[in-house]
């Protein structure tokens, strides 16, 4: 039980001087971020936002997965979505190599054969963004004139690249 005793505390601090309860959960600035689960990305920071503006959606490498599209689908229509933002960024692991080579490196890591596991690996990042973001523009559950974009999001720099 004791194994998150220091987020626990911080939660303690944080709940103190918490002042932003009592709005309901639509994305006060009607948008809807994909990004990847890496820990160098601060998806609010990045555009300015704050909390309650945006839905944040986060995968291995910010691929669209089954979840990630409900999201999206749910979003459009009931949480005033209107732009969708997908986010990959450089250096990712999930681009960085096929699922074959992950599990490749978590055999060396930890011993455990992962051999055959879909990780959504790929290193072609254009193409995954590409096909991501063509995926939702004519997804047909989505809301029509909801505005979609593909973005790299370099992690050096901080700068975030429109590039579909
Ligand atoms: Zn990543």
């Amino acid at each position: 039980m004791g194994d998150f005793n220091d987020l626990l505390e911080a939660n303690d601090l944080y709940a103190e001087t918490f002042s932003d309860g009592g709005f309901d959960g639509i994305a006060k600035a009607g948008v809807l971020v994909i990004t990847c689960m890496d820990s160098r990305i601060e998806p609010l920071g990045m555009l300015g936002l704050k909390l309650g503006d945006a839905k944040i959606l986060r995968s291995p490498g910010g691929r669209v997965t089954p979840d990630v599209l409900t999201g999206c689908i749910v979003g459009s229509h009931l949480l005033n979505v209107n732009r969708i933002m997908v986010v990959q960024h450089t250096r990712c692991a999930m681009a960085s190599g096929t699922d074959a080579e992950v599990a490749d490196k978590i055999i060396e890591s930890s011993k455990m054969d992962l051999r055959g596991m879909t990780f959504g690996a790929n290193p072609d990042q254009d193409r995954t963004l590409d096909f991501d973001v063509r995926l939702l523009k004519t997804h047909p559950a989505i809301k029509p004139r909801t505005k979609i974009g593909g973005f790299i999001y370099d992690v050096d720099s901080g700068k975030l690249a429109h590039v579909y």
